[in-house]
Parts: structure tokens; C-alpha cells; sequence
């Protein structure tokens, strides 16, 4: 039986590839970092019905050490970098520790399979954010990257050390360039899922509008079921490399807003309500991703419409908020 070990398990992603990582018959070991609210922690879990299966692991990515002790521990044949602090907006009131846990603590976790599990295939996941104030009108592996936040600087420091260890210590590492992905399981502070959960509070009468910051960011929108797929997929290559993994679809955060409340029957523009307080202080205006070496070379293809995921997104949040009211 495999064995395969996810940072970031509690996150989204954590959590759909945890899903098929046990499909396909893998012992999945999650680092868990320690949290007062215990009870909570492995909501993502439980919602795709799969908590108690993955065996957590205590342990930090800025605790070098901890890292060590799980994979002398664990022995995986696979690691999976999910772990950061991901949301953009953040990153500018916590900027350092941004760099801490998402630019460090990969080269932590890097350092710790050099050193304890050199055999192990490794997964490190990077970020359109890094393609930032873009170069070229679809970004590819080869285009040149501007990062326009402290997050998407810190993905790049962890992204061209996932390269450099490849290429230092031959390490099996793998970059996945992923492009926004989405699902019912995202966070709540996301611009999609704040969309979508706005539409369903508004129409179930639990609030009036949604302030929202630039509507006209373009986004290049997938599915996470969808995008974990690629990460599993990279790692059965022999040769590790870099992969783009996106759409080749972009479109507004309006048009997003738009598909969201037309779901429910209501026109988005009663209701959202532009807030200069959610303006991010230096802007990303347009992701649009070619996924083809991804396509080709791994065999991935997205198999969600932008709209069909986010009437689940919407359908999922209705069925929250109804279940609380009872
Ligand atoms: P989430 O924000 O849902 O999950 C982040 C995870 O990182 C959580 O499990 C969190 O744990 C964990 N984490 C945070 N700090 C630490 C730490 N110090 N030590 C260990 N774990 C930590 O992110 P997603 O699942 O959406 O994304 C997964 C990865 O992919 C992230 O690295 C993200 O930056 C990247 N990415 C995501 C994209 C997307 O569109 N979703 C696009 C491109 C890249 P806790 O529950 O304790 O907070």
C-alpha cells in the first residue's frame, strides 16, 4: 500500500486529494498543526465522509524538526506541499509570516526529505499568483513571473526551490502552477465562495447586499476535485517536472457574481455593492492559463464547468444556512 503524506490536509485541496488518494487504495498521513479548536478542524473531512481515515500527524512547517520526526515516521513514497497561509489579501497585514509558512516552510519541507526520505516523490504547490503584473496574455510554464503580493513572492522563493532541489540533489519534485481552483469546500473569506455564500444569504433573507472589492479582476476558474488529479498525476511521471494546470478560460469576478445570483433567481447587481475596503493594494487584472504540456503529457484534462461548480457552490451554501436556521 503506498503511502503518501499531505501538508495542508485540513485545506480544500487537502481534502480532495485526501479523498482520492484513498480511492486509489493509498495509507494518507496528514500534518496537522495544533489548533484550540480541535472540534473543528477536520470539518473538510467529514463533509466528503472520509475523517478518521486520514492519520494526522502533529507537527508545523516552520518547526523544521517536527518535519524530520513525521517522515522518519511515516516513510511515504509521496509528499504533498499543500500547507500555507493561502489568502492574498492576507499576506499584506501578515506579510512575514506569509514568508514564514509559505515560502520557508517549503524550503523546510524540502530540506526534510533531502534529508530524511530522499526516495520519496515530492509536490510543491505553486501559483498563477506568481505570474502577477503578466508578461504575455496566457501564461505557460515558460512565462516570465512578476509577483504582485507578499503571498504570490513567498510561492515564488518555494516554487524555484522545489526547481533547485530538483535539480541540486535530483529530487523527484514537482511544481504544480495551479490556477484558481474552487468547490464547496473553499474558504469562506475566497472571492467565490464569498459570492456564492452571498447569493444564498440573500436569497434565504439572511442579509440585504454583498460588499465586494474589483469586480473586474479576470480569473481562470477550476475545480478542485479537478486539480488534485493533476498533483497525483505528476507524480506517477518518471521524470519530475513543471505543469501548468488550468481552464484556458477567464472570466470576471462579475460574470462570477452574475452566474452566482441567477442561480437563485435574483440579478447580482441589486445586490453587490463594490467596497473599496476589499480592494487588494496592488492588483492581478487578468489569469488565463495554456494547460496543453499538462494535457498532453500527463493526460489531465478538467472535467467541471465554470457553472456547474458554482451552482454546487451555491447549492451547497443554501443547504448550509437552511440546515442552521432549522
Ligand atoms: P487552504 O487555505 O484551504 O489550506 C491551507 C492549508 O495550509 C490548511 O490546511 C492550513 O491548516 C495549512 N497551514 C497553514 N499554515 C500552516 C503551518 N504553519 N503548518 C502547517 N500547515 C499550515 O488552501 P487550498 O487548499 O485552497 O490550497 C492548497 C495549496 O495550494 C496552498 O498552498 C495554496 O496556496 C495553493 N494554491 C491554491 C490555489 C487555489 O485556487 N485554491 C491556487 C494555487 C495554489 P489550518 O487548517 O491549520 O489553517
Amino acid at each position: 500500500m503506498p503511502r503518501a503524506l499531505i501538508t495542508g490536509v485540513t485545506g480544500q485541496d487537502g481534502a480532495y486529494l485526501s479523498q482520492l488518494l484513498l480511492d486509489k487504495g493509498y495509507e494518507v498521513f496528514g500534518l496537522l498543526r495544533r489548533s484550540s479548536s480541535g472540534d473543528v478542524i477536520d470539518e473538510r473531512l467529514r463533509w466528503l465522509g472520509i475523517a478518521g481515515r486520514v492519520q494526522m500527524m502533529d507537527g508545523n512547517l516552520i518547526d523544521l524538526s517536527s518535519l524530520l520526526r513525521i517522515l522518519q515516521e511515516v516513510k511515504p513514497d509521496e509528499v504533498y506541499n499543500l500547507g500555507a497561509q493561502s489568502f492574498v489579501k492576507t499576506s499584506w497585514n501578515q506579510p512575514l509570516l506569509t514568508g514564514e509558512v509559505t515560502a520557508l516552510g517549503a524550503g523546510n519541507m524540502l530540506e526534510a526529505v533531502r534529508l530524511a526520505a530522499p526516495k520519496a516523490r515530492f509536490y510543491q504547490a505553486s501559483s498563477s499568483e506568481m505570474y502577477g503584473l503578466i508578461q504575455e496574455p496566457i501564461q505557460s510554464e515558460k512565462t516570465p513571473f512578476y509577483p504582485r503580493s507578499p503571498y504570490a513572492v513567498a510561492k515564488l522563493y518555494a516554487h524555484w526551490m522545489t526547481v533547485n532541489y530538483r535539480e541540486s540533489f535530483g529530487l523527484h519534485a514537482s511544481s504544480g502552477i495551479l490556477f484558481n481552483h474552487e468547490s464547496p469546500l473553499r474558504g469562506i473569506e475566497f472571492v467565490t465562495r464569498k459570492v456564492t455564500d452571498g447569493a444564498a444569504r440573500i436569497k434565504l433573507g439572511l442579509a440585504r447586499e454583498l460588499p465586494m472589492g474589483n469586480l473586474d479582476a479576470k480569473r481562470d476558474w477550476g475545480h478542485a476535485r479537478d486539480y488534485v488529479k493533476a498533483m497525483w498525476l505528476m507524480l506517477q511521471q518518471d521524470v519530475p517536472d513543471d505543469y501548468v494546470v488550468a481552464t484556458g478560460r477567464t472570466v470576471t469576478v462579475r460574470d462570477m457574481c452574475r452566474i452566482a445570483f441567477a442561480h437563485v433567481g435574483l440579478d447580482y447587481e441589486e445586490f453587490v455593492k463594490v467596497d473599496q475596503a476589499f480592494m487588494r493594494p496592488a492588483e492581478v487584472d487578468v489569469l488565463l492559463g495554456d494547460s496543453s504540456k499538462a494535457r498532453e503529457k500527463l493526460g489531465w484534462a478538467p472535467e467541471a464547468s465554470l457553472e456547474d461548480m458554482i451552482q454546487e457552490m451555491v447549492e451547497a451554501d443554501l443547504a448550509r444556512h437552511r440546515a442552521r436556521m432549522r
